[in-house]
């Protein structure tokens, strides 16, 4: 039987009105009219077979790529990734990992156990589900070309094994089976690969140097045109330092938007829309944005 949100009986948390700025980098977001963080995949399975169809859902990883507007999203945020944090060794050359396991944990760990390529993944600052969903990557590696499997959940709290065959993957873009999250990935490492701790900490090192590390962002926010890099484009056209309200063109890279002074999500997108114009307008190149931006204007 379906049933609203307040009649569900959980064993995990759940919270009414939780401020998003808590779950995102950006540290800017309007409230989760409902926040589950369930307590087992069989609480969040029955949590989805009984919820009304029509409570809008959305899952929420570590929110590291993630604007959530002023006004909040409705509905649920299924905040699962305190749950799903196994990680196996099935042989080899194989690993599982479930969504909630920071990319940076699963990069030390496959290093550790001789698995390569995999250093990249210390680069990505969120979980692996995330890293799923958005096909992230660094320093020449994606995450979809190490995926062999993954297990999903649907709406109903049905799961499902899937191949990559069921994805259109590209850069940062995944699209799939509809209604369904990612609970967990089998990786295929290279046998031919041995990946070391050093060119990680190296690689680390080098992002320390080149991005705002210290300041809230979401890292890059636009995609690279073909060819091009994003935040040469930006910055050729004079907005490093450009400021709306407390959100502002990091200085130190041009494709990083720093949250500088209790900037709103709304001072964050309109200087988004601000640099896709002006870079628009002076290199007739339109940039599309790599964070995903959710959620309601404050009314
Ligand atoms: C300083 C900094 C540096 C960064 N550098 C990089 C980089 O080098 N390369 C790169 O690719 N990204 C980078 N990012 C962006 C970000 O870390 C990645 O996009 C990451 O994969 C997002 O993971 P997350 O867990 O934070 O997801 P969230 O931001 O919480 O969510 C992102 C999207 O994934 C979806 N999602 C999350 N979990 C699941 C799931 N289990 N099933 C289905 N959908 C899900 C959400 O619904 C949302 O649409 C950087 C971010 C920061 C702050």
């Amino acid at each position: 039987m379906m049933a609203a949100v307040e009649e569900l009986k959980v064993q995990g948390e759940i919270r009414y009105d939780e401020p998003m700025s808590r779950h995102t980098s950006w540290r800017v977001g309007g409230p989760a009219e409902t926040f589950f963080v369930p307590a087992s995949i069989d609480d969040l399975a029955t949590f989805l077979a009984q919820l009304d169809t029509d409570v809008p859902l959305f899952w929420h990883g570590v929110g590291t790529n993630l604007l959530v507007r002023d006004g909040g999203l409705p509905g649920v945020v299924i905040s699962a990734t305190k749950m799903l944090r196994h990680m196996d060794r099935v042989d080899a050359l194989r690993v599982t990992a479930g969504a909630g396991v920071p990319c940076t944990q699963l990069a030390r760990q496959c290093i550790r156990w001789q698995l390569g390529p995999s250093e990249f993944f210390a680069g990505i600052p969120g979980t692996v589900g995330g890293a799923l969903a958005m096909n992230a990557g660094a320093h020449g590696g994606e995450t979809w070309e190490r995926v062999e499997s993954v297990q999903t959940i649907d709406r109903g709290g049905e799961l499902h094994e899937r191949s990559p065959d069921d994805y259109k993957v590209a850069y940062r873009s995944v699209t799939g089976p509809r209604n369904e999250w990612f609970v967990e990935a089998t990786f295929l490492f290279d046998p031919d690969v041995t990946p070391s701790m050093e060119e990680m900490k190296a690689m680390l090192e080098r992002r320390r140097s080149t991005q705002p590390l210290g300041l809230p962002s979401c890292g890059s926010v636009f995609q690279n045109p073909p060819g091009n890099f994003s935040a040469k484009l930006i910055e050729e056209a004079g907005l490093k330092g450009h400021r709306i309200g407390g959100a502002e063109v990091s200085t130190k890279h041009a494709n990083f938007i720093i949250n500088r002074n209790d900037a709103s999500a709304s001072d964050i997108e309109e200087l988004i829309e601000h640099v896709r114009r002006t870079v628009f307008e002076v290199h007739g190149v339109r940039l599309q944005h790599e964070v995903r931006i959710v959620g309601e204007a404050r009314a």
